[in-house]
């Protein structure tokens, strides 16, 4: 049925492509034109696109020209002219919308199409890709085709200093990993002025490999964070708490892993808080002890839900993680919110300290700054549904420049692991010695070494997959003597191994670049993740542009300088060998893809898949399943069993049956539906605090950017003096229940003034509104005092310095508040209410309540300020680090902490020993002694110039 309304509608894919036609063919038109001009006027072309912009043009109907000029720019600069499909791919890309094309189809090239067209205006486009290999390499590669055209190109790597990022982004161009552009917007948030802001807007991202990026690794935000102070104590006392509880205090629900308290528990650990001190004003569910009773939760979970040698296991001082899935410890994985440290303390281990969430954003909201956004991969198709609703972004499938010419083999399944590896080497070895090129996928970085380990040295094989095999010769013999099934292929692997091989495990991606661009080499077995390699097409035969520079490194290793004819020479001699190469693996049958296994998504299979049978090569794909693999095990067990059942599948036999298929579908169906339900909920959490950051993230923008906040100030002062009246002297409350004393201590604290309340109380018929009156008159007028003390230049900086200080201190107590909340909250929909909903209210009303201290805090600290000296620093978190952990391999994608600027956070007084002092910003000089020459050049003493303000104080 459907491929009948197909041939007769046609699939909107092909709707689109045809609309496409007539403006490839206006490009194509156009080409002779641009050919004829000179390499000047070339370049000329972008200054006439910008003026027509200026003069009302729209960018879309400069498409044409644009990318008749990028064809003609590319084929100067690189020798690439883009193919008429690739020149649809960069239309896909111009419309906000996902280019799929596959692998080898050059989507490198693509991209400069759509990222020239829309640097036009000068707003600054950023080319996202997957790590720092890639952005480096395309933004070197492909800035001699914006170079070619006026335009230029920067780039954005881990560890580039903020003078270096905010040069990369002033550029036309710039090319950065999806990690290094959320920090920077994370980072520029926590700034003290505009000028040291690095990113400078966000108008059009292109997303390379946006499968990648905008799915797999959107799973998980990016946080910025510091260690906080030591809480090893409350953690104890907290600890001390829990045996403490009897036994129908609480509830266990071993599925979901949560253990809730009963209201006979609240009660319990209520009074023991009390006792203990550390429950603040209120009842236990009060908005101002979220945090402790989060604690007391997570320290009834580590009692009750976590059991040693289970969960964990105590090694020396530490915790360390067990996986629930491999039994191996999990070295260096820490559990979040306080968890971790609560387990500690249950078991006397050292208590690490935790880390506090000073920024973080997820990538789905960092994306969406984008006024305009686009990406391109060779496999979206499958995840339409998710581009669409959460990006609003269409997949558009592109032809191939040539037909694919690929094989997929049915999955061969088998019972056991043993039998799945060894058929897996038997098909290894029968490739090598034909000559037929392998690209082994695995599941994980884990995986691709024990798989290395198999084919490199027999006697690790037991240790490292479960226990099968015998681990020396004895135990071979004796194992092969008790004829166990198991020991079946044992004998004829031991005969093949060791295999020659390469692994790469996505750490080094330029060592892996080289090692990948040669997995096309006759007899060439090369073991990968999907991760490993990404981004380097592999060529059958070889990769000259590769062989050359490991050449020209292994010559100057000699200490030898080639000259233009060795060079020439060399060239040729690599030429002839790749070509004869090519031909050996050719007739092998191309590339073959072997998975060991299916990933948790089809989507990741195809990307494998789609690394062979590049621009129209033959190749050949297959996967090997066991019903062992965690995937079958995981989430299709019974289903499974009972196909093997009747289908009667013994011990070492395999079969390709589509029901096996069907089953395996259905598993990643599962688990991609599960993955995303992960992500969308993520978002839904994160979307309620995106509001709010971008309510302040903007405000601080606002602020920085104006040339005083006086007026805010002044507002703030306002609203307090408003705020303590109307709390002590409510309206409509008679003179005599008016609380005047505490007013009057409140006005003192606050306002550091002592004004005569108790006697205007007694006024006849005062109102409320004239006690009002005169509080604010009479802190407007010490406020006006103190300004034309410190004079009004400088009280106007520390008004700003404080204001920022203040929100940003009070954000990341926010972002404390809602973390521990947010925790929390999943209790809450056992008394049938939902979280969301109940996550949202209180968020609104923290957000209030962090709002209406601010005010306090900044009129408070204003109007107390004396001008004895720089006001003090902020509480400022040590050891700041940036993570992204990768769903996939659990590891922080940011590299070293601290290799990188991952946080050049600097308040106001404290000078950061790289950048000078400026003369005009007092705020820069840091402390400075008294007697020395004042910053500021004035020539007079410090403390007879900027120094001697207020100088009430200062002589001591
Ligand atoms: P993808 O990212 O789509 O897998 P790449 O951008 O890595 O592909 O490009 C694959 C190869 O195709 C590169 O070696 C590139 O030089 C080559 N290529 C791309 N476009 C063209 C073209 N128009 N003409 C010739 N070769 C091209």
């Amino acid at each position: 049925m459907l491929s009948l309304a197909r041939k007769i509608f046609g699939t909107e894919t092909g709707r689109k492509l045809r609309r496409m036609k007539p403006i490839v063919d206006k490009i194509n038109a156009l080409e002779a034109d641009f050919k004829a001009l000179s390499d000047e006027a070339l370049k000329g072309k972008t200054a006439e696109f910008r003026a027509r912009l200026e003069q009302g043009a729209k960018l879309n109907d400069l498409l044409p020209e644009a990318f008749a000029a990028v064809r003609e720019a590319a084929d100067r600069a690189i020798g690439l002219r883009p193919y008429d499909v690739q020149l649809m791919g960069g239309i896909v890309l111009n419309d906000s919308s996902i280019a799929e094309m596959k692998t080898g189809e050059g989507k490198t090239l693509v991209a400069t199409l759509p990222c020239y067209l829309n640097a036009l205006p000068g707003t600054g486009v950023h080319v996202v890709t997957v790590n720092d290999y890639l952005a480096t390499r395309d933004s070197e590669w492909m800035g001699k085709v914006f170079a070619q055209l006026g335009m230029t190109t920067g780039v954005i790597s881990h560890g580039k200093s903020d003078q270096e990022r905010r040069e990369a982004y002033a550029c036309d161009i710039t090319y950065a990993t999806n990690n290094e552009l959320g920090f920077d917007y994370l980072r520029d948030n926590m700034k003290y002025s505009i000028e040291e802001m690095v990113q400078r807007g966000h108008a059009y991202a292109l997303v390379d490999e946006v499968d990648s990026i905008l799915i797999d690794e959107a799973r998980t935000p990016l946080i910025i964070s510091g260690r906080t102070e030591d809480r090893t104590e409350f953690y104890k006392t907290i600890d001390a708490l829990i045996p403490q509880l009897g036994d129908d205090t609480y509830e266990i629900d071993e599925k979901a892993r949560s253990v809730l308290l009963t209201e006979e528990g609240n009660e319990e650990i209520e009074r023991l808080l009390r006792e203990n001190d550390l429950l603040k004003e209120g009842d236990l569910y009060d908005i101002e002890n979220v945090s402790i009773v989060h604690h007391v939760n997570q320290a009834l979970k580590a009692h009750k839900i976590f059991q040693i040698d289970k969960d964990y296991i105590v090694k020396g001082e530490e915790v360390l993680l067990i996986d629930e899935f491999t039994g191996r410890m999990m070295q260096g994985r820490r559990l979040s919110d306080g968890l971790h440290q609560a387990i500690e303390a249950k078991e006397g281990a050292k208590i690490q300290p935790e880390n506090q969430t000073l920024a973080s954003v997820t990538f789905q909201n960092y994306f969406r700054l984008y006024k305009k956004l686009a990406g391109m991969t060779g496999t979206a198709a499958t995840e339409a549904d998710e581009f669409h609703s959460i990006y609003e972004l269409e997949v558009v499938e592109i032809p191939t420049n040539r037909p694919i010419a690929r094989i997929d083999n049915e999955d061969e399944v088998f019972r056991t692991l043993v039998d799945k590896y060894a058929a897996i080497v038997d098909d290894l070895v029968d490739c090598q010695e034909r000559g037929q090129p392998v690209l082994v996928g695995t599941v994980s970085i884990e995986k691709s070494e024990q798989l290395s380990k198999l084919l490199s040295d027999k006697k690790t094989f037991r240790d490292t997959l479960g226990h099968l095999y015998p681990k020396d010769d004895a135990e071979i013999e004796a194992f092969k003597k008790s004829g166990r099934p198991d020991a079946r292929p044992l004998k004829d692997m031991l005969k093949l191994i060791p295999l020659e091989h390469n692994v790469l495990n996505a750490r080094y991606h330029e060592q892996e670049a080289l090692i990948v661009a040669q997995a096309g080499v006759p007899g060439a077995i090369t073991i990968a993740t999907n991760m490993a390699g990404r981004g380097t097409d592999i060529q059958l035969g070889g990769n000259a542009d590769m062989r050359m520079m490991q050449w020209k490194a292994e010559q100057a290793e000699k200490g030898v300088e080639p000259d233009e004819a060795a060079i020439a020479a060399q060239k040729t001699v690599i030429a002839a060998d790749i070509a004869a190469k090519r031909e050996i693996a050719l007739a092998a049958g191309g590339l073959y893809v072997l998975g060991t296994e299916r990933h948790e998504s089809r989507r990741i299979d195809n990307q494998l898949r789609g690394r062979t049978g590049r621009q129209g090569d033959p190749g050949r794909s297959k996967f090997y399943i066991s019903v062992q693999d965690d995937l079958l095990r995981i989430f299709a067990p019974e289903r499974l069993d009972g196909i093997m059942k009747t289908l009667g599948l013994k011990e070492g036999e395999a079969i390709t049956h589509p029901w096996m298929s069907k089953a395996l579908e259905t598993s990643q169906r599962k688990v991609e539906q599960r993955n995303f339900d992960i992500r969308k909920n993520v978002l839904k959490y994160d979307d309620v605090m995106n509001d709010q950051r971008k309510a302040v993230f903007e405000q601080r923008i606002d602020f920085m950017t104006a040339p005083d906040v006086a007026d805010v100030i002044k507002d703030m002062r306002h609203q307090t003096a408003e705020d303590l009246v109307t709390e002590h002297i409510p309206p409509k409350v008679y003179a005599d229940q008016w609380d005047v004393e505490g007013l009057a201590t409140e006005l003192r604290e606050v306002f550091g003034l002592d004004l005569p309340v108790q006697d205007w109380a007694k006024e006849e018929g005062i109102a409320d509104e004239e006690i009002l009156e005169r509080v604010t008159e009479a802190a407007d007028r010490a406020f006006a005092e103190k300004a034309a003390n410190g004079g009004p230049d400088l009280m106007r900086r520390i008004e700003k310095s404080f204001l920022l200080q203040a929100i940003d201190q009070n954000w990341r107590e926010h972002l404390q508040n809602l973390d521990a909340m947010r925790s929390m909250i999943g209790l809450r929909s056992y008394a049938q209410r939902d979280p969301l909903n109940e996550f949202k209210t209180e968020a609104f009303a923290l957000f209030e309540k962090m709002m209406d201290s601010l005010r306090v805090e900044v009129t408070k600290q204003l109007m107390l300020i004396r001008f004895e000296r720089a006001p003090a620093a902020p509480e400022v978190p040590q050891d700041i680090t940036a993570t992204h952990i990768d769903p996939r391999t659990g590891r922080n994608a940011m590299g070293a902490p601290d290799a990188g600027p991952v946080a050049s956070r600097v308040s106001p007084t404290q000078r950061r020993t790289s950048e000078p002092a400026d003369p005009t910003k007092p705020e820069t000089w840091g402390r400075v002694a008294r007697n020395a020459a004042c910053p500021c050049g004035s020539g007079k003493k410090y403390k007879q110039c900027h120094g001697a303000i207020g100088s009430r104080d200062t002589e001591t």
